[in-house]
């Protein structure tokens, strides 16, 4: 085959974005861009195939057409129309973070990604998924599809705790005048064509552009996932409170546990010889160093605006801390700096 010359951004966003336009599949979701429904939507396929997602989305926006609705309802009845779907812990999120809209006096999913971001269940990939698609903001969502194919774009190895390089590379491409167009765009290419197995490149809009393709060596990328050898981190927790006793914790800026409340976590360079405590996640063993900062109610308030975009920070009293999902590395680090 002879070959094509390499595509620049702009052209790459061009070919991908043309692409979609015409080949995009024609789900229930993508009638347009009600915030609610594509909340609703990007929830639903968190673990679960557009296809199958579909006739469920659309029997939950016909019965709950909107927050009120959804706040309104019993979790029996959403739970039961949340069938054939699986994992129904988001179905529980969603609608206790209906009632927490409701609550606060909105009638639909805002803008502000600091209120997104506190809802329940919504983590640093569907908060920039809802925000980029329903509201237009410049924001990169990166799920398992996005990696695929950004790691055989740029020959790329499986992304690291943080998710790099591939968050980066993610927000270096997206297209800033579409944003949310560019991010469906590229999970449609992953599903589409850019496949783990069988890549149909000789269809693809950005081959030109793809270095792994020019290498013939697509299936290379990303390379599996290693043998899960033990290995040793070390890790930073720091414990930051007023004098009240209120601690702010995050959510989404320490990959290893992005679900779980955390203090402000960060991976240390070497794992230290000197720790306060041990953590094991699956094949990794955390070496915990904690830290304890005693801020005022004001600074306290000051840090929640600190935090990367992707990550969620929300200030607790003590009493809440049972009821939120939260890792045990929580509860020994606390213990830590009690004792
Ligand atoms: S050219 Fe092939 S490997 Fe590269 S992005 Fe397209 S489908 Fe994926």
């Amino acid at each position: 085959m002879a070959s094509r010359p390499a595509l620049n951004l702009p052209q790459l966003q061009r070919n991908l974005l043309a692409w979609y336009d015409v080949e995009q599949r024609p789900l229930p979701w993508r009638a347009n861009r009600d915030p609610y429904r594509v909340w609703i939507s990007e929830v639903m396929c968190q673990q679960t195939r557009a296809e199958v997602a579909a006739p469920a989305f659309e029997r939950f926006v016909a019965a709950f057409p909107d927050v009120t609705a959804l706040a309104a309802a019993e979790e029996d009845a959403v739970l039961s129309l949340w069938s054939g779907l699986g994992y129904y812990s988001r179905a529980r999120a969603l609608r206790r973070a209906a009632q927490q809209l409701r609550d606060a006096g909105y009638r639909t999913l805002p803008d502000d990604p600091s209120i997104v971001s506190a809802l329940p269940g919504i983590g640093p990939y569907s908060l920039a998924a809802i925000l980029s698609i329903a509201h237009g903001q410049a924001l990169a969502a990166v799920d398992g599809n996005v990696v695929r194919v950004l790691s055989r774009l740029r020959r790329l190895g499986r992304p690291d705790a943080r998710g790099r390089p591939h968050r980066e590379l993610a927000m270096q491409l997206l297209d800033r005048d579409r944003p949310g167009d560019w991010n469906q765009a590229l999970m449609e290419l992953g599903a589409r064509l850019c496949t783990p197995r069988a890549p149909r490149c000789v269809a693809c809009p950005i081959s030109p552009g793809c270095d792994a393709h020019a290498a013939r060596d697509e299936l290379s990328f990303p390379p599996p996932k290693p043998r899960r050898q033990k290995e040793t981190l070390g890790v930073e927790l720091e414990i930051v409170r007023d004098q009240t006793g209120r601690i702010l914790l995050e959510r989404g800026g320490f990959a290893l546990l992005s679900h779980l409340w955390l203090p402000p976590a960060r991976l240390l360079d070497t794992p230290p010889e000197d720790f306060d405590l041990k953590h094991q996640i699956l094949h990794r063993e955390l070496r915990v160093v904690v830290k304890t900062r005693l801020l005022s109610e004001r600074d306290l308030l000051r840090q929640l605006e600190s935090a990367a975009p992707y990550v969620e920070r929300q200030i607790f009293k003590e009493e809440e801390l049972a009821t939120i999902g939260r890792s045990s590395l929580l509860t020994k680090a606390l213990q830590q700096s009690r004792d």
